[in-house]
């Protein structure tokens, strides 16, 4: 049973454990922190930037990107209007991370970059590279065979493996993901037509990454990419911050005390979300306000940072069992890395029901002629819960909101979804 404190749970929002669509407010938000936090993504930016040219080389698909791993930032006027139509509703966009090129969802920003930092450890221990070789010799036979000797190995409840497989499996290395048996069977079959193994566990997606992690430290070969605190992952993420920065310049939408910018991030353990989040807290600090959608089932960062991050805790230590068809967010246990860098910076968590999920994914398609998979969809009430609820409007009126509204910008990020093969696509159409 659990060993969280009567104390810490009853931190916990009204509904949470009957599984209640809620906005939660995270209490511990400072609108200041942001622009000096640690740790500086820089680091990825220049890896992404260097490795453009070997990026282009492996995979066909990048190369009228110069190797540039970016997504759309498209305007959602029309759904706007479906879902929310007043004076002060402001700019909607899609961030259309389901369409990022090679791996079709936001886990080729984290992925990519671990898997591009330990190519170039490996390969400047082997003396095939200094600081400043070009990184397409990494495509060449000599470091391809050297990538072969070691085993790349990750615990995915399906897009990370994806993204970790093909650029793992593209640059020559052995890639093996190990999933939970309940993964979904296009997603494993996608890896498999890849070249890549699967392994699959009984249990969650804990119990996944568990035996991976354990599996590749008895090999000397073997690196395993660890979801749960990777530091590299993270900061993959975060590099994306400039990405949307530069979108919305070129959209003409300004970021400052008179335009607000709200994101809305689907969070599964934290990674992805908390990345782009921390990126984009060091540039624009109290004006950009981050929101995380979680299933009604897997609310694990909302509950991680209500309880505290001194008690690691599970959606299951409150009375939730984890099960949705969001297989991206089906998380019981928030990364430990990561729940205290949002400690501060997070303005709050929501919850989506799956029915709602697939709904919304079905309107996006049926309005805006964009496919996204249900995971991906979370972030489309955002705008709602914020413009609407008495919480929403309680956190617009404590921070100076209200007369700002019409020029605020609200981005809904995209998590996934290119990849999704035709046939699962009409099943989840039929369920929207
Ligand atoms: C993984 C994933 C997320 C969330 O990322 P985390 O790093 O697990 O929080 C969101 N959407 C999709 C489609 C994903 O695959």
């Amino acid at each position: 049973m659990s060993t969280v404190s009567d104390l810490a749970l009853s931190r916990l929002p009204d509904g949470l454990s009957a599984r209640r669509p809620l906005l939660w407010l995270n209490p511990a938000y400072e609108p200041e922190a942001g622009p000096g936090l640690e740790p500086d993504p820089v680091v990825a930016k220049a890896r992404y930037a260097r490795c453009a040219g070997l990026l282009a080389r492996v995979f066909p698909e990048l190369s009228d990107l110069g190797g540039r791993l970016v997504s759309p930032l498209v305007s959602i006027d029309r759904l706007r209007d479906t879902l929310h139509s007043s004076g002060t509703s402001g700019f909607w966009f899609l961030k259309r991370d389901d369409s990022l090129p090679v791996a079709g969802s936001v886990k080729a920003r984290g992925g990519f970059h671990e898997i591009l930092a330990l190519v170039e450890q490996i390969a400047t221990e082997h003396g095939l590279l200094q600081a400043d070789t070009d990184r397409s010799v990494l495509a060449e036979p000599a470091a391809r065979a050297l990538f072969g000797r070691y085993t790349i190995s990750v615990g995915s409840t399906g897009n990370l493996g994806l993204a970790i497989g093909l650029i793992g499996a593209g640059l020559g290395f052995r890639a093996v993901v190990h999933m939970s048996a309940d993964a979904k069977k296009w997603k494993k079959q996608r890896l498999r037509d890849h070249g890549i193994e699967v392994v699959e566990h009984v249990g969650d997606y804990a119990a996944a990454v568990a035996a991976g992690r354990s599996i590749a430290q008895a090999d000397p070969y073997g690196y395993f990419v660890d979801d749960e605190k990777s530091l590299p992952l993270f900061l993959g993420y975060a590099a994306a911050a400039r990405e949307l920065q530069a979108q919305l310049q070129i959209a003409g939408r300004p970021v400052d005390a008179d335009h607000p910018l709200f994101v809305y991030l689907p969070c599964g353990v934290g990674g992805a979300p908390g990345g782009i989040l921390h990126g984009l807290k060091r540039l624009w600090g109290a004006d950009v306000h981050g929101f995380f959608a979680e299933p009604v089932a897997s609310p694990c960062m909302l509950t991680q940072l209500a309880v505290g991050c001194e008690t690691p805790v599970s959606v299951y230590d409150v009375g939730l069992d984890n099960r949705t068809e969001a297989d991206g967010l089906a998380v019981a246990q928030a990364s430990p890395l990561v729940a205290p860098l949002m400690a501060r910076v997070l303005s709050g968590a929501f919850t989506v029901d799956d029915d709602t999920l697939f709904r919304d994914a079905r309107r996006l398609e049926d309005v805006e002629g964009i496919y996204v998979e249900p995971s991906a969809a979370a972030g489309l009430r955002g705008p709602g819960w914020v413009l609407d609820s008495p919480q929403g409007r309680e956190y617009l009126r404590r921070h100076g909101l209200d007369r700002v509204l019409s020029q605020a910008t609200h981005v809904i990020w995209s998590t996934g979804g290119s990849l999704v093969p035709e046939s699962v696509r009409a099943e989840f159409r039929a369920r929207g």
